[in-house]
């Protein structure tokens, strides 16, 4: 079961979660959106509205077909077809946290993934790849966006930032916030010089066994 029975609680959990990541400072300027399926339809934060005022009737729906959305209402994140085109691939996903958080940022702005350095990225199910950079908004990015997710649940946007997903949104952005927290780490090596010992596809797979067992992770 990746939905909520109850799009008021959703719409709530989507309200805190962004205020907690703007005030982990994972939201500059008002960048980033989040949104939670919800049936056939998701729920997603509007554009331009700073994260601090945001209230439960700000939230878009996004539904139907044509994935409609009322004109009259508050406009959908600019980012809202990238989520879409993401539910529409991955029936595992019950959640988007799209960020520009700085460190991940600034290695997506380089053009480079995340490689398993730690075990820590066997939460977001492998190596973070960085997708090629496409124009914010476009169905072109959210292709890239779904290609680059394939097997994972965090996916670099090359000049751009971040897009973490999961079953939950407590999920999707405890993802989202351990990707800025290696992306940080890897910086850090990579300033230093170093180049990190990376952990074999063996062990990443032993250590996505446990964190299944520990209920940190959804199988796929
Ligand atoms: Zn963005």
């Amino acid at each position: 079961m990746t939905t909520h029975e109850d799009p008021s609680v959703l719409r709530q959990e989507i309200i805190a979660a962004s205020r907690t990541l703007d005030a982990a400072g994972m939201m500059p300027n008002k960048s980033g959106n989040l949104s939670c399926r919800l049936g056939q339809a998701f729920l997603i934060t509007p554009g331009g509205v700073p994260y601090a005022d945001l209230t439960p009737e700000q939230i878009v729906t996004i539904a139907g077909k044509r994935r409609r959305f009322d004109p009259a209402g508050p406009r959908p994140s600019s980012e809202w077809r990238m989520h879409e085109a993401i539910y529409v691939a991955r029936p595992d996903v019950g959640a988007i946290v799209h960020t520009h958080s700085p460190r991940a940022t600034a290695l997506a702005c380089a053009g480079r993934g995340i490689p398993i350095f730690h075990y820590m990225i066997a939460l977001a199910g492998g190596d973070i790849r960085c997708a090629p950079y496409a124009t914010f908004g476009s169905e072109k990015l959210a292709a890239l966006a779904v290609r680059g997710l394939e097997g994972r649940r965090a996916v670099l946007l090359a000049n751009h930032g971040v897009v973490a997903v999961g079953a939950t949104l407590k999920r999707a952005q405890a993802v989202a916030m351990e990707v800025e927290n290696l992306a940080g780490q890897y910086l850090d090596l990579l300033a230093a010089g170093l180049e990190p010992a990376l952990l074999s596809d063996a062990e990443l797979q032993t250590i996505i066994g446990k964190f299944t067992d520990y209920g940190r992770i959804d199988p796929h």
